[in-house]
């Protein structure tokens, strides 16, 4: 398995975009609530976040959250994953061969596309509709990969509950109350 993070221009550009266009939508979603804030007046609201540094993987935001499928998704921060060939977050451990069938795959649902960039790169994305919040790829990717996966609470999706009831089962104490105009913790660095 490499590391080391590719160099080809195809890939820096493709990476530049699609953490463009995520950061975009990140700043959409926290745009909206702050927006709601500026009508209601005065006080900073609070919404529920996911310290990633602080889960241990335990499931329980894939059955905890009170919306079905749950509010939390994988995240992929293209800026720190190494493009692997045998990406750990998406293959399960000694798979029968690196392609992507399903007995391979580490995730349930089928929510990691794997795409081909140049030998010997592949891109992982979270194709978000299909993710349940499971963590399976973020143990994978954060125990013997670059943990360039990660879970974060969508807020789109969410409807910011009073208790969140995923933070009272959560195993790690990774839930966290951030301020709405700062609604994400992203991933910068491996680890
Ligand atoms: S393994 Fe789980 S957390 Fe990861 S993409 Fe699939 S459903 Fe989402
Ligand atoms: S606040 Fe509610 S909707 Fe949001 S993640 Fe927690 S349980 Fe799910
Ligand atoms: S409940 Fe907490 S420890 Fe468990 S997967 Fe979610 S964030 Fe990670």
């Amino acid at each position: 398995m490499s590391h080391a993070a590719p160099n080809p221009s195809s890939v820096s550009r493709r990476q530049f975009l699609r953490e463009g266009m995520r950061l975009a939508a990140m700043t959409g979603a926290g745009a909206f609530v702050g927006l709601s804030i500026g009508r209601t007046g005065a006080r900073e609201n609070y919404v529920w976040q996911i310290d990633p540094s602080k889960c241990v993987y335990c499931g329980n935001c894939a059955t905890a959250c009170v919306l079905k499928p749950s509010a939390v998704k994988c995240v992929q921060a293209y800026e720190i994953c190494g493009y692997c060939d045998l990406c750990t977050g998406y293959f399960v451990p000694e798979p029968n061969a690196l392609n992507t069938g399903a007995e391979n795959q580490v995730c349930p649902t089928a929510a990691i596309e794997r795409k081909f960039i140049e030998d010997p790169y592949y891109e992982y994305n979270i194709i978000e509709s299909l993710c349940i919040g499971c963590a399976k790829c973020v143990e994978g990717c954060t125990r013997f990969g670059n943990g360039s996966f990660y879970l974060q609470v969508r807020h789109d999706r969410c409807v910011n509950c009073n208790e969140c009831s995923i933070a009272r089962v959560c195993a790690g104490d990774a839930f966290r109350r951030v301020p709405a105009s700062n609604p994400y913790f992203l991933k910068t660095s491996a680890h």
